[in-house]
């Protein structure tokens, strides 16, 4: 069956939909998004990513055309024509058409299905590898749509032989490209609370270890990693995935740690798959 999704008021099948040219997000990079899941035909945590979705919203200036009630049907609409209980959505706001390439008259707001793309099987087994990069995300507290950095990077992470990339900024670490991180010293579990985009999956992992673990969350210096037994990232599509190499930096012995691999397990059980 094919994907469907809502655009300005419309439903029609994804790739029949058509944004035109005037619009704020392509001619200037003007657009924030955000990307969810759901288990067994639910939306998980929607009422978390509905929020971050609103607060991304107001921090671009961008008035949502739809209540959190009103969406919430279309979203179960496009959900049943997919015929599919786990798919994801990406939901799109962008500044809209503007007749003088530059003011806000009204955003333009999509919402996608799309088929899940699940990380490869072997990362969980084996973590996979990432890279520095002296770089904080402008506005890091808003999803927006400009990832250019990572993409410029895109080359020199492959030819690392790595996944992904780690920034920093004067001694201290933020986050992955599109993922948070999280360090494991011990009893305690360590992530970054600055320059970053407060993930769900981030929120739901320290919720899911409050009682087994003391949660630290504060600025974290990148030498911290030396301390670190295990590092791991999270997000919505890579949920708890273990981190081996940093730079030249081997985590520990380089081995998928039992952590990672128990909050993992813990976060799938949540989720009821
Ligand atoms: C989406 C994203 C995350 C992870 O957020 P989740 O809600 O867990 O998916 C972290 N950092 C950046 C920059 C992101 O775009």
């Amino acid at each position: 069956m094919p994907y469907y999704g809502y655009f300005n008021g419309a439903i029609q099948p994804v790739d029949q939909i058509g944004v035109g040219i005037t619009d704020l997000g392509l001619l200037r990079g003007y657009g924030l998004f955000d990307y969810f899941l759901t288990y067994n035909g639910r939306p998980f945590q929607w009422d978390l990513y509905w929020a971050r979705f609103e607060k991304s919203a107001g921090r671009m200036n961008l008035p949502l055309p739809l209540t959190k009630e009103q969406t919430y049907p279309i979203l179960l609409d496009l959900l049943a024509r997919s015929g599919e209980p786990n798919v994801a959505f990406r939901f799109i706001m962008t500044g809209g058409y503007a007749p003088d390439s530059i003011s806000i008259v009204t955003p333009n707001l999509l919402m996608l299905s799309e088929p899940i793309h699940p990380v490869p099987e072997w990362q969980y087994e084996r973590g996979i590898q990432v890279i520095l990069d002296d770089y904080v995300r402008e506005t890091a507290e808003v999803k927006t749509t400009d990832y250019k950095r990572v993409m410029l990077l895109h080359g020199a992470i492959q030819a690392a032989g790595a996944q992904d990339v780690l920034y920093h900024k004067d001694g201290e670490i933020s986050e992955l490209s599109r993922s948070n991180v999280f360090l494991v010293m011990g009893n305690r579990l360590v992530t970054p609370n600055r320059n970053i985009l407060y993930g769900v999956t981030r929120r739901t992992i320290l919720d899911l270890a409050r009682d087994d673990f003391q949660i630290e969350e504060r600025p974290v210096l990148l030498s911290e990693l030396y301390e670190a037994s295990e590092v791991f990232t999270t997000s919505t599509n890579k949920k708890v995935l273990p981190i081996v190499r940093i730079g030249n930096l081997p985590i520990a012995d380089g081995q998928v740690g039992p952590v990672s691999k128990q909050l993992l397990a813990r976060f799938m059980a949540f989720t009821g798959r």
